[in-house]
């Protein structure tokens, strides 16, 4: 994955092009830094323009080959690739800790999320069947195959290091594709792991290409016409600038963008297991989690819960990522967590009640680490910037609401609609709001309803651009292409009647 310079420079890491783990020959490189304690434990590069044109150019022939092995044989790249991010699950996850901050067992998670979808890509030969009807006319037979596209490109947050690195190629490949990914820069070291374990798992060494970057490498995929489509997960605008570009360029895009997600608490909820669930759910993964709940909405008496959810909050803390007592990491980078200290001086300016203010957070060993303590705000309003804008930090915000009805209009109006949730003992309400509510995702009794990689990942509105989502049966949507062929075999070789100059069969 990396090598180092001499004994005191930081390791570097490498871009898997052309079948290679090579190191880059680019002078602009990033420093990846431990967030709890801002100690530069590696630097990533930013590809040349040579690098980026080397990877499309092995992953096209990559791709001449990899369509025409037989399906069987890469889903046996899958079942064997599987096996190997089980045998290395802590390996994996101690890197992605030190490089995110998570804590191990939130990092394991993040990992076992991903290999759940590689034992999806398992099933290839299942979900590429295709359609048949057999006699549409007289002798005539249609059926349809699903072929893959050629080069497909990922792009992938900082958040998920492994999960959605996971989303993304294992099932374009596993469709017969070629791939490039162009992981977060500021946490590389997990995905680069996962394409040695790839590469481990007997997949031929060109068809994943693994390039590092920002905008500018992201720039040279999105406009290169050998690249057919462009899976994307991160911030609302730069999906929104993904998918456009992406589009205009003639791709196929599928673009995964920010979020503000609500539970809804009904009063007839069991108190315990919604301020149990609420605690998790805002906090986990210190709030940067695009299924994270950062507002609830308290229906009638279950307004007053909120001096339980202030102590339940106020009963955890983060910490360093073996610290087992932690209940989450750091904010990934000192400019993020001032992001966050300064929505969170926005929210008291702007009005809203600060019941319990983690700005101040000091973690004992950690000085310099990105700490924002567990932070509550009630009397929330939608016009306020802690409710119109995705935080990404471990700060959940109230709202009273009167009826189910007024909180199903409350959360219709926001401009995302990656996840929810409701809290109710009535399957009534809970059917209301399934059907009513306009977000992709809907937990009942379940706070962060991430489906199963054999469903697919369906958000919704401005959490989404695109169509097809990621995995499941959408997936190989997105990844191929139908051919659809409508066959005739003669019985003799005499022809029945003359030319046939209408489009009947
Ligand atoms: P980000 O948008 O800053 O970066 C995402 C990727 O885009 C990175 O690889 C980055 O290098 C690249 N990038 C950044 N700026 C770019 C630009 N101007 N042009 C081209 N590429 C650019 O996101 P992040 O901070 O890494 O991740 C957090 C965000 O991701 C949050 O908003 C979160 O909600 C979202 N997210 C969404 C989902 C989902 O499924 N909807 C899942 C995880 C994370």
């Amino acid at each position: 994955m990396t090598h180092p310079n001499s004994d005191s420079a930081p390791v570097k890491v490498q871009q898997l092009i052309n079948g290679e783990f090579q190191c880059s020959a680019s002078k602009d490189w990033i420093d990846v830094t431990n967030p709890a304690t801002q100690e530069v434990i590696a630097q990533v590069p930013c590809a040349t323009a040579d690098e980026v044109q080397q990877a499309i150019a092995s992953a096209k022939a990559a791709f001449k080959v990899w369509r025409d092995t037989p399906v069987p044989a890469r889903a046996r790249v899958m079942l064997q690739y599987q096996a190997l991010l089980k045998e290395h699950h802590d390996e994996l996850a101690e890197i992605l800790a030190q490089e995110t901050g998570k804590t191990f067992e939130d990092a394991k998670g993040d990992v076992w999320r991903g290999i759940e979808v590689v034992e999806h890509a398992a099933n290839i030969p299942s979900l590429l069947m295709g359609e048949t009807v057999e006699n549409v006319a007289n002798g005539i037979d249609t059926y349809s195959y699903t072929q893959p596209l050629g080069v497909c490109a990922g792009i992938t947050p900082f958040n998920f290091p492994a999960m959605i690195p996971l989303w993304m190629f294992p099932l374009a490949i596993a469709c017969g594709n070629a791939f490039i990914l162009k992981p977060s820069e500021q946490d590389p070291m997990t995905p680069m792991r996962l394409a040695e374990l790839f590469i481990e798992a007997g997949a031929p060494k060109d068809v994943l290409q693994v390039i590092h970057g920002r905008k500018e490498q992201v720039d040279a995929l999105l406009t290169d016409p050998e690249i057919k489509a462009i899976s994307f997960v991160g911030s609302v605008p730069v999906g929104q600038y993904i998918y456009q570009t992406g589009t205009a360029n003639m791709k196929r895009v599928q673009a995964f963008a920010g979020a503000k997600n609500h539970m809804v608490v009904m009063p007839d909820a069991n108190k315990q297991q919604v301020v149990n669930n609420i605690v998790g759910a805002s906090c986990g993964a210190a709030g940067q989690r695009c299924m994270a709940i950062s507002v609830a909405v308290l229906v009638g008496d279950a307004r007053a819960w909120v001096d339980d959810i202030k102590e339940a909050l106020a009963g955890i803390r983060p910490g360093a990522w073996n610290d087992k007592q932690a209940a989450y990491g750091p904010i990934i980078s000192p400019q993020a967590k001032q992001r966050v200290l300064s929505l969170i001086a926005k929210g008291k300016e702007e009005g809203a009640t600060c019941l319990l203010d983690g700005s101040d957070c000091v973690v004992e060993g950690f000085p310099d680490g990105n700490w924002v303590g567990p932070t509550l705000f009630a009397d929330v309003t939608p016009q306020m910037s802690i409710y119109s804008e995705e935080v990404f930090g471990p700060v959940l915000c109230v709202i009273g609401v009167d009826s189910l009805e007024e909180a199903i209009a409350l959360i219709n109006e926001h401009p995302c609609g990656n996840g929810t949730s409701i809290f109710t003992a009535s399957g009534a309400a809970a059917r209301k709001y399934q059907h009513e509510i306009e977000v992709g995702q809907v937990g009942i009794n379940v706070p962060i309803p991430v489906p199963l990689p054999f469903f697919s990942f369906t958000g919704w509105k401005a959490s989404f651009y695109g169509d097809q989502h990621a995995y499941g049966k959408q997936a190989i949507r997105f990844y191929t292409e139908t051919k659809t062929i409508t066959a005739r075999w003669f019985e003799s070789d005499i022809a029945a009647s003359g030319p046939n100059m209408t489009i009947h069969l």
